[in-house]
């Protein structure tokens, strides 16, 4: 079988087109993601699809013609050619003035603009009609970053079993922050078209988990979202570097003379390092106050040491990084001007990106990296001054808001706003000993070479490939016509068959409310269960959750057991016994009055009083206040009851106290299930998978989950339609 092409999308290409004189020039692109990705490895052909960083108004059809053919042929590239216009709102607006500032915490400065968003979509439709030029449903699908967030719902809906990852390179904000973009749901949505969703850290996972309970309602458990009929994993990849590279680079005679330039200038003066691209997220003008700080506290040092800053120029075309540009260029000209003397000069500004050679020099060569960003998704300059530093010394300074902290945490950790905190880290920096110094850095170099960059990618690729896996699984799972005449066959061969049957969401659809009017079975349905009835070889339990009175009034004239309360009641030849003796009042007295206060505090919820159990119905409820309300009172019974012979459930929109020792699973090992030869056992919730569970080793028994998600049944429908369908087979 030819292997599945691997599609990598990224707003930006790896390479970037410019024009020079008439002439097209080609060159790396600057930036974390070309540099992680650049060290992939997969087995079958790797295409990347991205702009190329040159707008379709500056090129002749000739010219875009040629680029494409080069980009494909050496670089394995495809470009999509975005317009001025498009560049201006997809790119530096909705992506850089709204996501950007937003997820980074920045909400002041987020802006919210319909011409954006309406070109974001555009951009990604753009994107989307691109991707599916060259993927097919076998193909993995690997997307990247914030510019993307639409793209996975849009493939999903067209290519529908391909597999498709995508990684968020920067922060997924908390709920309170995220909420604020208008356009949330929409996103989200997008997001959830992917199979497996990763994030540089677990907090991130945490907060895009929270976010899609409390704007779209579904749950998510662990990382996996129940969405539609498809299970989305959400996971944390803390992306790396290439170790190797930046371990191996210091011994390289160009890095070695750029080394001993640096010597020569520099002599025997300190040098603290700081490197990133100029954006407000990296708290650059935080770091220079905190070095003046530094300077106003510590004289001794004057002359002494030099803070040698690198500003990578980024969208320079945005109003707020122009604004800040100038901030820290007047921050610096202060700084030099109150402390500068003729043979020093504290702070040296470099507005440029650095070759690589020159910037394994600066890293190697520096005693102290101050890592200082106020938010940061990752942070690949702290682990790449680490990787740098073999053999030698050197102390990092990093900031506990960046992710890179979870795998550095021997930095010397500050709070970018605690410009003192930030002075006193540098001073203990440079006075901290050779040995200090070295047992930090191979604690953080043995973890990230462990954790390099290759790793990160091959994680994904994994986890992308069992979802995939997964959801093949699962497939394999739905009855198909094969198995439907299968379980027939062996229906028709037996002699003593069993039925259990769950009611609500197996045998009929749910309703919004409790009450049993709407809940009624309809008459085809009882038409079924009654020629199920007929055949005297047939014996049907009709298990719910309802109390007594539903069950009687809707099936008491049919010759069946009826099982209430989930099995706390019996019904069988006219009378209900109790399975169990437990004292209900007892946990019941507990429960009510907490459970009474948060059905009237929440608008839309019900409570159901049974009498083994009480049950808080919050379908109703507004996904947001259901999401802060359940967590609360599931909490406060769980705390009331720990001393009960009660538990608390959390089921399908309900949360239910109901004695320890009945479940279905219970039950149905009191029908003795081994005195049958066909069992036929439907459920749809995970009170259904206890029973699933009890006859798992019954090879006779035939296990249904209706609806999607993990289920120990042997197989799935998707619909309560298609149980019924099966039903209607057996005896016809
Ligand atoms: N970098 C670069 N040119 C420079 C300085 C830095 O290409 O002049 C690289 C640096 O080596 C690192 C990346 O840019 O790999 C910055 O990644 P980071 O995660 O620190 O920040 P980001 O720019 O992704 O927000």
């Amino acid at each position: 079988m030819p292997q599945p092409t691997f599609i990598v999308v990224s707003n930006r290409l790896p390479v970037t087109v410019s024009k020079k004189d008439g002439k097209l020039e080609y060159h790396a692109s600057p930036g974390g993601l070309a540099t992680a990705m650049s060290s992939v490895e997969v087995g079958g052909e790797m295409l990347w699809i991205g702009w190329p960083g040159i707008t379709s108004d500056e090129l002749t059809t000739s010219e875009k013609r040629s680029i494409t053919n080069k980009l494909r042929k050496d670089y394995g590239c495809i470009p999509i050619f975005l317009t001025k216009e498009q560049n201006l709102n997809f790119y530096e607006g909705f992506s850089n003035e709204t996501i950007w500032p937003l997820f980074h915490y920045f909400q002041e400065i987020a802006e919210y603009n319909d011409t954006y968003w309406e070109s974001y979509k555009e951009v990604n439709q753009l994107f989307a009609k691109t991707v599916q030029k060259y993927a097919d449903n076998n193909s993995v699908i690997w997307i990247h970053d914030y510019h993307l967030m639409l793209l996975p719902g849009i493939l999903r809906a067209k290519i529908t079993t391909a597999s498709i990852g995508f990684f968020l390179h920067i922060p997924f904000p908390s709920f309170e922050i995220f909420r604020l973009i208008p356009q949330r749901k929409e996103l989200l949505e997008g997001l959830l078209g992917a199979d497996l969703l990763g994030f540089h850290i677990y907090d991130y996972v945490k907060h895009f988990t929270t976010s899609v309970t409390r704007t779209l309602g579904h749950k998510a458990k662990h990382g996996l979202v129940a969405y539609g009929d498809r299970q989305v994993r959400a996971d944390a990849f803390p992306i790396s570097i290439d170790y190797e590279k930046f371990s191996s680079a210091v011994n390289q005679p160009e890095v070695k003379k750029e080394i001993e330039l640096l010597d020569s200038y520099y002599g025997d003066r300190k040098l603290i390092l700081s490197v990133d691209r100029l954006d407000y997220s990296k708290g650059i003008t935080h770091r220079l106050e905190a070095f003046e700080t530094f300077l106003d506290n510590n004289p001794k040092y004057h002359n002494k040491v030099v803070l040698m800053m690198v500003a990578v120029p980024s969208r320079t075309e945005v109003e707020a990084y122009k604004d800040l540009r100038e901030k820290i260029e007047q921050t610096v000209s202060r700084i030099n001007g109150r402390y500068a003397s003729v043979d020093w000069v504290p702070v040296v500004y470099q507005f440029q990106n650095q070759p690589f050679d020159k910037l394994v020099a600066l890293y190697a060569r520096s005693d102290v990296a101050l890592v200082t960003p106020v938010r940061d998704g990752m942070n690949l300059v702290a682990k790449e001054y680490v990787a740098t530093k073999q053999n030698s010394t050197g102390v990092l300074i990093l900031s506990e808001l960046t992710g890179a902290i979870d795998e550095l945490p021997e930095a010397l950790v500050i709070n970018p706003n605690d410009r003192n905190g930030v002075a006193a880290a540098i001073r203990k920096a440079l006075s901290m000993t050779k040995k200090q110094q070295k047992s930090k850095l191979i604690s953080m170099q043995q973890r990230i070479k462990r954790f390099n960059v290759l790793q990160w990618s091959e994680d994904f690729i994994e986890q992308l490939t069992n979802s995939k896996n997964a959801r093949d699984a699962h497939r394999a799972k739905l009855v198909r016509s094969k198995d439907s005449e299968e379980i027939t066959e062996q229906y028709q061969k037996a002699e003593k068959r069993l039925f259990v049957l769950d009611y609500d969401g197996t045998l009929k659809e749910f309703v919004s409310s409790p009450r049993i009017n709407q809940a009624r079975p309809p008459r085809s349905l009882l038409n079924t269960i009654k020629k199920l009835c007929d055949d005297p070889k047939n014996e049907v339990y009709i298990v719910s959750g309802r109390p007594r009175s539903a069950l009687d009034s809707w099936f008491g004239d049919l010759p069946i057991w009826l099982i209430a309360e989930h099995g706390y009641w019996i019904k069988h030849n006219g009378e209900w016994h109790a399975s169990t003796s437990t004292d209900t009042d007892s946990y019941k007295s507990l429960a009510m009055p907490i459970m009474q206060t948060y059905t009237e505090r929440t608008p839309g919820a019900v409570l159901e009083d049974k009498s083994s159990s009480i049950v808080w119905h919050y379908r109703n409820v507004s996904s947001e206040l259901a999401y802060a309300r359940k967590r609360n009172l599931h909490h406060d019974l769980v705390h009331a009851l720990k001393n009960s012979e009660a538990n608390v459930y959390d089921g399908n929109k309900i949360l239910e106290v109901k004695p320890v020792d009945v479940n279905k699973g219970i039950l149905i090992e009191s029908i003795e299930p081994e005195t049958y030869d066909f069992i036929f056992c439907a459920g749809d919730d995970y009170t259904d998978e206890d029973m699933f569970r009890s006859i798992a080793d019954i090879d006779y028994a035939t296990t249904i989950k209706v609806g999607l998600g993990e289920t120990l049944a042997k197989y799935q429908v998707k619909s309560v339609k298609d149980i019924l369908n099966l039903l209607r087979t057996f005896g016809s």
